[in-house]
């Protein structure tokens, strides 16, 4: 089944007055895949981040994950396949700063009932995979932006998710570092995870195998000739 498939799926905000932020659309994501988002400021790019996050249910049509359908969830459950299926990363990080490197990873493991010693483990490895494997006593103070936003990835995927879902993840960093971590998630793609990565930087959206644009809440795609 594929990771991601979209039916007719669209979003209005009650309002009032009601606002159709993204219209209903059809959308097919398979694993593995390495597909990049883009638009202008408000052409609903987060509100189908939110679809497919499993933060919102689409209010028309319906969404399937892994070829399960969402659409008749309660928030309790909705919240629950979030924290299995999904591993978010924004542009600002959001590290506890008082947690060193591997305890903000581990923390990602204590909703899904993984013994304290595994956790332990499980973020140690994240860490290494994320080339941090000489920082993880280190407090997100001591760490520079490219290594926190690694961080961050490591908690993205510590529970192995199906889909990491990336918005603006390079926001805050400078070009170069931008570049380390654009690598990273092409590695990442290279070793079969499917990544979803909203941006209005070309740059990004350049890596991506496949682009996706938004504008007035209608998502299109360019398919190359
Ligand atoms: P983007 O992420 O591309 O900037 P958004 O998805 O945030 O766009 O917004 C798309 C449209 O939906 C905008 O017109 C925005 O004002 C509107 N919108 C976003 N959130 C809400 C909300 N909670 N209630 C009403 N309108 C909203
Ligand atoms: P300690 O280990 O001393 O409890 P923490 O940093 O874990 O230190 O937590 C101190 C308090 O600040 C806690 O209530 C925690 O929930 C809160 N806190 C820490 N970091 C953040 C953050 N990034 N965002 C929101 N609350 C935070």
């Amino acid at each position: 089944a594929p990771v991601i498939e979209l039916r007719r799926a669209g979003l209005t905000y009650p309002g009032p007055p009601p606002v159709t932020a993204f219209r209903p659309c059809d959308l097919v994501v398979r694993r593995g895949e390495f597909v990049s988002v883009v638009g202008p400021s408000g052409a609903g790019k987060s509100t189908f981040l939110n679809i497919v996050g499993l933060l919102d249910a689409p209010t028309e049509g319906s969404y399937l994950l892994d070829g399960f359908d969402t659409a008749a969830l309660r928030d309790t459950e909705r919240t629950a396949l979030r924290g299995q299926r999904i591993g978010f990363v924004f542009q600002a990080f959001h590290l506890l700063p008082r947690r060193t490197a591997a305890e903000n990873v581990a923390l990602a493991l204590v909703y899904r009932h993984v013994p304290r010693a595994e956790r332990a483990r499980l973020a140690r490895e994240a860490l290494v995979g994320v080339g941090l494997g000489h920082r993880v006593d280190a407090l997100p103070t001591r760490l520079s932006g490219g290594e926190r936003q690694r961080v961050a990835i490591a908690r993205a995927l510590v529970g192995s998710p199906s889909l990491l879902l990336c918005d603006e993840p390079t926001g805050n960093l400078d070009t170069a570092t931008a570049g380390s971590i654009l690598d990273l998630l092409d590695e990442l793609h290279a070793g079969g995870m499917t990544v979803v990565v909203i941006t209005h930087d070309s740059a990004v959206a350049a890596r991506a195998g496949r682009t996706l644009t938004i504008r007035d809440g209608v998502m299109s795609e360019q398919v190359p000739a």
